[in-house]
């Protein structure tokens, strides 16, 4: 089977609850999902591996949640003011507006013109007032994080004096960011609301080159860990010209998110970025450092954010690896990964959703096989009850047998626990396998074990 394009997930996406057009019922709000409850269960799953991948099961990391809208002048000072911005063009011929690095052939994307206007910037930050003060007064302006990254900067030396931290040490945050995208588009792809995970890692000047490569592979491989297979996804050098101002060297995760481009290289796009900051961040958001004339960069911080090192007696600004993923763009490339279809012995084509285990929004779905038995409905719901404490289950009845299956198979589910007739003699069930539609039969007692069983870790390879 051919792989399938954002299309075919959308219609999956919207007809299963994983994401449905927000604001549907006024004509909708271009670029804006909802998360269905197949889909936040999903998102969540997502979220969660992250932060257990990233803060618990290393030594090394701290967690925070800073807020969304900092003082202003954070971003003064991070260059996001001046420079976060896309080039603007205007199609003079049909009066549509686009983003001139993503254009194919430098031509309008709606009328097909090259009669474009010259590209001028456009910053992405949303604005808005804090306070009962008039929307026009500056001193009251905002905006809306573009990044979570600033937030962990700003707070370098609280988590560095609370957690007594010695370098090299990292601080993760998940969080909403929100960007005013010029355009838009492909489903969650690119929304002008979205969520990151960040994490930024401070190391010791010098040793940045060998981070950044170890955090490189480690992303790698954690996506491989949660299902995102390796023949859609790669690594793209960033050339120099497109490094953003603080970055010496920038990594990404690309996923195939368009397969059914033609062109080879346009199939890919963005999943995560991992960025050599240098020292850039910590440096402008300090009061002391002083410019090639001995002008002080920052005379509105009234914090130095370098770091003391006790060993060499030195002080300096740490380096920074930042691995910055998308929760929504993870999100997609799971789904797309995971679109199967399948015939069955009746010649019907149904679809699959093989979710990584860990992924999947429901690990067990408890169905009875006659919902006007009280006593097989009474069995089933015991067993969801049972299961509930250690897998996300549930019990369903609003369809036979056949039905049930084809809908936990289009949502993920990995297994289908199913109480039958014989159940109430022998106190076994029946377990079928999403991937494979095998059956065994498993006394209940044994159940939660046989089912942790499938759904333990694979060891590390
Ligand atoms: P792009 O080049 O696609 O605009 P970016 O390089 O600006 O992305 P980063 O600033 O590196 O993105 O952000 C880190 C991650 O945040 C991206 O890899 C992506 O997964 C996610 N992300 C960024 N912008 C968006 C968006 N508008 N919608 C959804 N996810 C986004």
């Amino acid at each position: 089977m051919s792989a399938p394009n954002i299309e075919t997930i959308v219609s999956l996406a919207k007809r299963r609850g994983f994401v449905y057009p927000s604001s549907e019922i006024y004509g909708g709000l271009g670029s804006a999902w909802d998360y269905g409850p197949m889909g936040i269960e999903l998102y969540n799953n997502v979220k969660q591996a992250w932060w257990r991948w990233m803060v618990y099961e290393r030594d090394d990391i701290e967690g925070l949640d800073s807020s969304i809208i900092l003082n202003r002048k954070v971003w003064k000072y991070s260059g996001h003011e001046d420079t976060f911005s896309d080039p603007l063009v205007d199609c003079r011929e049909c009066k549509s507006r686009w983003r001139a690095d993503k254009l194919e052939d430098g031509k309008c994307g709606n009328c097909g013109s090259k009669n474009l206007t010259e590209p001028k910037p456009f910053n992405l930050m949303f604005r808005t007032h804090v306070g009962a003060t008039a929307e026009d007064d500056p001193d009251s302006l905002v905006y809306l994080r573009p990044e979570t990254a600033q937030g962990i900067f700003i707070n370098f030396l609280n988590v560095l004096n609370t957690s007594r931290r010695k370098l090299p040490f990292g601080v993760a945050q998940i969080g909403k960011s929100f960007r005013n995208e010029v355009t838009p588009g492909n489903f969650i792809f690119r929304t002008r609301e979205f969520e990151q995970m960040e994490m930024e890692y401070f190391v010791k000047p010098g040793e940045d080159e060998t981070a950044h490569q170890e955090w490189i592979e480690a992303c790698h491989q954690w996506f491989q860990s949660i299902g995102v297979s390796s023949a859609n996804r790669r690594l793209y050098e960033q050339p120099k010209e497109e490094l953003a101002h603080y970055a010496k060297r920038t990594v990404d995760i690309q996923y195939r998110f368009f397969p059914e481009r033609e062109e080879e290289e346009r199939q890919w796009d963005e999943l995560m970025g991992i960025a050599n900051r240098t020292d850039f961040d910590l440096k402008t958001h300090s009061k002391k450092p002083e410019d090639a004339e001995g002008k002080r960069i920052n005379p509105d911080s009234t914090e130095d954010l370098s770091y003391f090192d006790e060993a060499t007696k030195q002080r300096f600004y740490p380096y920074v690896i930042e691995p910055a993923a998308g929760v929504n763009r993870t999100v997609l490339a799971l789904l797309m990964d995971a679109y199967t279809e399948k015939t069955n012995d009746k010649g019907e084509t149904r679809v699959i959703l093989k979710l990584h285990h860990s992924m999947a929004p429901i690990k067990v779905a408890v169905l009875p096989l006659a919902k006007n038995k009280p006593e097989i409905v009474g069995m089933a719901k015991a067993i969801k009850r049972s299961l509930q404490p250690v897998l996300r289950a549930v019990y369903n009845d609003t369809g036979g047998i056949g039905k049930l299956y084809a809908r936990q198979d289009e949502i993920g589910t990995p297994f289908c626990v199913t109480v039958d007739h014989q159940s109430l003699e022998d106190e076994a069930v029946t377990v079928r396998d999403r991937d494979t539609w095998e059956q065994e039969r498993v006394k209940v007692a044994d159940l939660s074990t046989h089912l942790l069983t499938k759904f333990a870790p694979e060891p590390a390879s």
